[in-house]
């Protein structure tokens, strides 16, 4: 057995584990002093990686970049940004049991990818211990291509992942997202709002292709899509509010899974208050969750033409936006 220097085994558990060199040196000298002595600190520094769960004649793998990352790869790392978060979903599985899918995507310099959990790996997801813009590290997991050609990492029983580990900075790829004022906002770019919600409409529903999301024509023969023909559907929700943050308001219109985000409940339960309460009793339902809330609102900004204003195609929204980034709004005012 080739055996590793005690330096570099308290290197890898620092790695692998995230505690301190000198909380692994602390452990490892009570372990020699459990044992009376009866092993080496080398030997008792084996035995801490092994009840640590790290395996330290595995060769350690490396971290790979997004773009480099191809289909069909088995256990791989890769790293990276947290950009978007969705929610959890359940489907049916054959054997009558429900399955649950969650994903997130990652970005990095080089690339985007969603990164997919099924069933208890959902768990972190539904407690929130991911957020968006927080640093993952993805340990075993596999590369799958999904039916648009992206590129999916499944997460597998194995899998496991680190949120913001220690010295792992990595800036995400894609478009740029602005942190701007109101009245500072321009048609065609990527913005980032802080500010209140004073003024919710009520959601609309509509039934979308469950391939495409697109809306679907609804006839006697069931669902078409323009693009899959006759097709499955789901009932989908869109929301609008406007936003003040002091400078001026904005219209922020939002759909699905962001649609169902800002408003507290899904497009079914919607749906449901909806034809059993009435619009009204909806209506105060949002406005009671919503309106006041100091929140953040991202997505593209567009002009709307039959109102000749512009408004927010909201692709995430944080109902507790982090105090960071009120912060650093009120230093944008400050210098904008
Ligand atoms: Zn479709």
């Amino acid at each position: 057995m080739k055996s590793i220097p005690i330096s570099e085994i308290i290197e890898r558990l620092h790695q692998e584990t995230g505690l301190s060199p000198e909380m692994i040196q602390d452990q490892i000298k009570a372990k020699v002093h459990t044992l009376d002595g009866l092993v080496s600190e080398e030997g008792a520094a084996y035995i801490i990686a092994s009840e640590l769960g790290v395996q330290l004649l595995k060769p350690q793998s490396k971290t790979r970049k997004i773009g480099e990352l191809e289909n069909g790869d088995l256990g791989i790392d890769a790293a990276g940004k947290v950009t978007r978060i969705y929610s959890v979903r359940t489907f049916p599985r054959k054997d009558g049991s429900v399955g649950e899918v969650a994903s997130i995507v990652i970005s990095d310099q080089t690339g985007t990818a969603r990164v997919v959990f099924w069933d208890k790996k959902t768990q972190s997801i539904k407690d929130g211990k991911i957020t968006e813009g927080d640093i993952i590290r993805i340990k075993d997991a596999n590369v799958r291509q999904n039916n648009f050609g992206g590129k999916e990492i499944h997460l597998n029983a194995r899998s496991f992942i680190a949120v913001n580990p220690k010295g792992l900075d990595i800036k995400a790829s894609g478009r740029i997202t602005n942190k701007k004022i109101i009245s500072q906002i321009i048609p065609g770019e990527n913005v980032s709002v802080v500010g209140t919600i004073v003024k919710a409409y009520p959601p609309r529903f509509y039934y979308a292709c469950k391939t495409c999301n697109k809306k679907v024509a609804l006839t006697p023969d069931g669902a078409f899509c323009k693009e899959h023909n006759k097709t499955e559907v789901e009932q989908n929700m869109l929301v609008s509010i406007v936003l003040d943050d002091g400078t001026e308001t904005i219209r922020c219109v939002a759909f699905r899974n962001t649609a169902e985000n800002v408003c507290g409940f899904t497009a079914k339960e919607g749906y449901e208050i909806l034809t059993k309460d009435g619009e009204n009793i909806l209506s105060a339902r949002l406005d009671e969750f919503l309106l006041g809330r100091q929140v953040e609102c991202i997505g593209g900004a567009k002009e709307n033409k039959n109102v000749a204003q512009t408004e927010i195609m909201l692709n995430s929204v944080d109902l507790n936006p982090n105090p960071k980034n009120i912060a650093s709004k009120l230093l944008v005012e400050k210098n904008g």
